[in-house]
């Protein structure tokens, strides 16, 4: 990032809630090493060298500031979180954390990954909430990590980083996640990563694939297909975390409920069955919506309006948007106290069941 942001922008003042920061990312410096074996491998994923590739190689003040945010668990982090005023940040693996390794080695770091952050909760518990890595390469391995990761290390919530090798959670082989995330009773967040490889090619050649819009295109499609896949009539009380308002879906609510109910009355495709409720009634009641990345007032409040207000919360997507003047600006938002603290804190609360 520009380094000017965050010296020049004022410090938020105090205020009647505590800021919690709902999706805000670490790499670990030995999972940087594995990743760049993989850079440096045969025929690697092209999102994963347009992302990963730009930002452990670019000489920029925003791809070297992103880099050593990333890596550290400490001083540095607890500062720019009181720089910015936030009182609390809910950390996961960053994208495409070890979604893009071999099974093996995923499964294998995954644990490396979940017990750092468990360590670096456990010396700082006011500070920081941090999330379970899994491998969806192996949802028996990751279903037993979610269990470790919530009972044994007091962690809260599953890092999901989109699609795995171009595979998506829809397919019912990755189910036992789903399954260990309710039986732990913790929460999904689907978190976006660069479209696979046979989606990517007409995004990367104008620039398109990463957080400015690729991202929210690809996660929002693997959000649906959990939802027309009737994840949540096998699971009820699966509760899944979206960023980026919501990767869009809630505007897009009434033309899904209403071409999701044409497209499965006129049996146009086999994939697509009848599911109990609309594909709007799983979002408002299955999903909370972060508004990481979007400082945008009118986007908060028309979500809020579809989702309710005790469904969207904060996030700040540390360090990849570190703009601490987004922090003024959300406090000012023209909601009542309660509202504003919903957003902020209770919200989070409630969904990553933080004491
Ligand atoms: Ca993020």
């Amino acid at each position: 990032m520009d380094q000017s942001q965050t010296t020049t922008a004022p410090r938020p003042g105090k205020v009647a809630y505590k800021r919690i920061a709902t999706e805000e990312a670490f790499a670990p410096a030995e999972m940087l090493q594995i990743w760049r074996k993989i850079l440096e491998g045969a025929d690697p994923d092209p999102g994963f060298v347009s992302l990963i590739g730009f930002y452990m190689s670019s000489k920029s003040a925003r791809a070297r500031h992103i880099i050593e945010c990333l890596t550290d668990l400490g001083e540095q982090r607890l500062h720019h979180m009181d720089e910015a005023g936030i009182d609390r940040q809910v950390i996961a693996l960053t994208s495409p954390g070890v979604q893009v390794m071999d099974g093996e080695s995923a499964v294998a770091f995954a644990k490396v990954a979940n017990d750092e952050l468990a360590e670096a909760v456990r010396k700082h518990p006011t500070r920081f909430t941090g999330m379970v890595a899994v491998a969806p390469q192996d949802p028996e391995a990751a279903a037993k990590e979610i269990e470790r990761g919530v009972q044994k290390l007091g962690l809260n919530g599953v890092i999901i980083n989109s699609h795995t090798h171009g595979e998506y959670l829809s397919d019912p082989k990755f189910w036992a996640i789903f399954e260990a995330a309710e039986a732990n009773d913790t929460p999904i967040y689907l978190h976006p990563n660069t479209p696979p490889r046979n989606m990517i090619q007409p995004f990367l050649e104008c620039g398109l694939d990463g957080a400015i819009f690729g991202f929210g295109v690809e996660t929002g499609l693997h959000a649906l297909r959990i939802i027309t896949a009737g994840v949540f009539d096998h699971f009820p009380k699966l509760r899944i975390i979206l960023g980026h308002m919501g990767e869009a879906l809630p505007f897009w609510a009434y033309r899904l409920d209403y071409m999701h109910r044409a497209t499965v009355k006129s049996e146009r495709y086999a994939c697509m069955k009848p599911i109990q409720k609309k594909p709007s009634d799983y979002l408002r009641e299955n999903f909370y919506i972060t508004n990481s990345g979007v400082a945008d007032e009118a986007a908060i409040k028309y979500t809020q309006g579809m989702m309710g207000a005790d469904r969207v919360m904060y996030a700040m997507d540390y360090p990849y948007q570190h703009a601490i003047e987004e922090v003024g600006i959300l406090d000012n938002m023209s909601s009542t106290p309660e509202d504003k603290k919903r957003f902020y804190q209770t919200n989070a609360e409630v969904a990553f069941g933080l004491k």
